[in-house]
């Protein structure tokens, strides 16, 4: 019996949690299901936006299925996701961006790829951001490390040997950013050595992000450090249709978190009408995750096969279904 502990969220994350939970039961999983609060519902019920006993039931199941979390201004933290990612070492930001059917999208065939990208160091360390008395000057340090690289660099290959992906792309800027860029990419190589069943090759991010939007389908794994891997993710997502389903896995160590790219999505919440496929796929990330690869594909064929059939397509995909409905129709089709 695995327990993964569960994260309701904010704005629409009870609605699309509610319509994931109803399809992973359906799939009889063996699953056993731990409520913790984070975010807004937290602040409410426990004075906290991320109260003891979700860090203790993360810590002890190592898994979290997490919807959309809002951070209110003056909270404390810049953001509980970020705060989320550093108390338990989550280096490696995993988002796939995989073509599919019936969403308003730039390529509708031909986009299968992974970012992986490092969760812990670069530009966002958020150390060493100054500015000079005069308000004139501002400076930010950026630390990339040896061990930062490496790790993230071997999770990607490693990820590219486990699910059967041929080819590891390293992006970077090692001929300005001579000093960090340059520490990742030759730490890059190092690891690539040791992977001679992987093809491996480099890409310069400017020209890497022209690529991906003229002939996406040359890419497979793309490994990167924190700043460049957050803006070709989300370049990524835009390529496939957007936010409603767009993935993302943070892993550690120790913990691993899924969840949905998306927001709480305010503006949408409440009325029962979000799109559930982000969070849902995102839980295809965590059984894969969990080494159960053939349940992630059931999963994963059956959402296909919904979206093929248009049935209760929520009206971001341009239906007139409603979130349950959605989860529903794709529980039909396991
Ligand atoms: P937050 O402050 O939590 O980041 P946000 O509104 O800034 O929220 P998103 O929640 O990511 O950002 O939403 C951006 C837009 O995309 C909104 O118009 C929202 O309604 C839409 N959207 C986001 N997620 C979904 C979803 N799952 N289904 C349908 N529409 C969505
Ligand atoms: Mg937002």
């Amino acid at each position: 019996m695995t327990t993964i502990t569960v994260i309701r969220g904010d704005g629409i994350g009870p609605e699309i949690m509610d319509a994931t939970l109803h399809v992973l039961d359906a799939m009889q999983l063996g699953l056993t299901y731990e409520d913790a609060d984070a975010g807004m519902v937290a602040l409410d019920k426990h004075g906290e936006l991320l109260p003891q006993a979700t860090m203790d039931s993360i810590r002890r199941n190592k898994i979290a299925l997490k919807s959309p979390l809002t951070t209110p201004v003056g909270g404390g933290f810049s953001s509980i996701n970020v705060e989320l990612r550093k108390r338990f070492d989550l280096y490696a930001n995993v988002r796939p961006a995989k073509c599919f059917p019936n969403t308003k999208s730039r390529f509708s065939s031909g986009v299968d790829l992974i970012t992986v990208r490092e969760n812990t160091e670069g530009a966002y360390i958020g150390e060493g951001q100054e500015v000079s008395a005069d308000g004139e000057t501002a400076v930010l340090t950026q630390k990339v490390t040896r061990k930062g690289s490496e790790r993230i660099v071997r999770y990607a290959f490693e990820l590219a040997r486990k699910t059967g992906r041929k080819k590891v792309t390293i992006v970077h800027k090692a001929n300005i950013l001579k000093s960090t860029s340059g520490l990742f990419l030759k730490t890059a190589r190092e690891v690539a050595a040791h992977y001679p069943d992987i093809e491996c090759n480099e890409m310069i991010v400017d020209n890497t992000c022209m690529q991906l939007v003229m002939r996406p389908e040359q890419f497979d794994i793309i490994c990167t450090t924190n700043l460049f891997g957050d803006i070709i993710s989300d370049l990524c997502a835009g390529l496939v249709g957007g936010l409603g389903l767009a993935p993302g896995a943070n892993i550690g160590t120790d913990v691993a978190i899924f969840e949905a790219v998306h927001g709480s999505a305010p503006d949408i919440a409440g009325k029962g009408v979000a799109n559930p496929c982000a969070l849902l796929l995102g839980a295809c990330q965590m059984l894969d995750h969990l080494g159960r690869p053939e349940q992630a594909m059931r999963l994963r064929d059956a959402i296909i096969a919904t979206l093929e059939a248009k049935d209760s397509l929520t009206p971001d995909l341009g239906g007139s279904g409603n979130t349950m409905g959605f989860a529903k129709a794709i529980a039909t089709r396991l």
